[in-house]
């Protein structure tokens, strides 16, 4: 999985630029929703049904779109020393009701005395965010994910999100952080990508194990100062 943020380096230039476009789309798309949402409120046209599925494909855009706003470079000044615990609780509990009605739990083990990490918050929250949620949806039966965090080689932070999913095949696992690459119906395959691209920025890695029909188990391991 070095080689996996290897690959991503070349897409951090296509990623800056990609931002840059997402930027310039979320205002025009903003008014452009405001107004059909307003076409949408006269239930006496003919085109209501149509106005529904605009809002629809709207927001599907809208969502892309956020994405790839994740692919702007995070600002050095945003970088602050963060407790481990707080980042991982704060994503659990915006996401564990959510998880609950896919019939997931999500479990914490915390390492004792845990020392701080240096990075932006909302960058790295939006990382976990985004396995989390891969954790999730890759187990359609439901069960467990436990998200463990301890500190490796007295320098580093590893939070390892363990799943009981569909796990990733062999030559699937080559193309993780492809741009768009996806195997689900309302993917957008860009979650990895921006994911990779926020760990190499705070110097940290990625290491994956999965067996397919058992279960995938991601770590994100940063540096505990840089
Ligand atoms: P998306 O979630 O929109 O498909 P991602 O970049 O987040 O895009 O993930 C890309 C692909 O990687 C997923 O479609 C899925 O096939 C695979 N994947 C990622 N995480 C897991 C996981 N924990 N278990 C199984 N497959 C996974
Ligand atoms: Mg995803």
């Amino acid at each position: 999985t070095e080689e996996l943020l290897r690959n991503t380096e070349k897409l951090l230039l296509i990623g800056e630029l990609a931002a840059g476009v997402a930027h310039e789309i979320r205002n025009p798309l903003a008014s452009l929703r405001g107004f059909v949402q307003l076409m949408s409120e006269d239930k006496s046209s003919k085109h209501s049904l149509y106005y529904g599925i605009m809002l629809e494909e709207l927001d599907r855009i809208n969502f892309i779109v956020t994405e790839l706003l994740m692919l702007g470079k995070p600002q050095a000044d945003h970088y602050k020393m963060k407790r481990p615990e707080t980042l991982v609780e704060d994503v659990t509990s915006l996401f564990g009701s959510e998880a609950l009605l896919h019939n997931v739990q999500i479990f914490t083990e915390f390492e004792e005395d845990l020392p701080l990490v240096r990075c932006e918050e909302t960058q790295i929250k939006q990382v976990f965010l985004n396995v989390l949620k891969n954790a999730v949806e890759a187990m359609s039966e439901g069960g467990n994910v436990v998200i463990k965090v301890f500190v490796q080689e007295q320098t580093k932070l590893v939070f390892r999100f363990i799943d009981q999913g569909h796990g990733i095949s062999k030559e699937m696992l080559g193309k993780l952080g492809e741009p768009f690459y996806t195997t689900k119906d309302k993917g957008t395959g860009l979650g990895l990508l921006v994911s990779f691209k926020i760990i190499k920025y705070h110097h940290g890695s990625v290491k994956i194990d999965s067996v397919v029909n058992v279960g995938t188990t991601f770590d994100v391991i940063l540096p505990i100062s840089f």
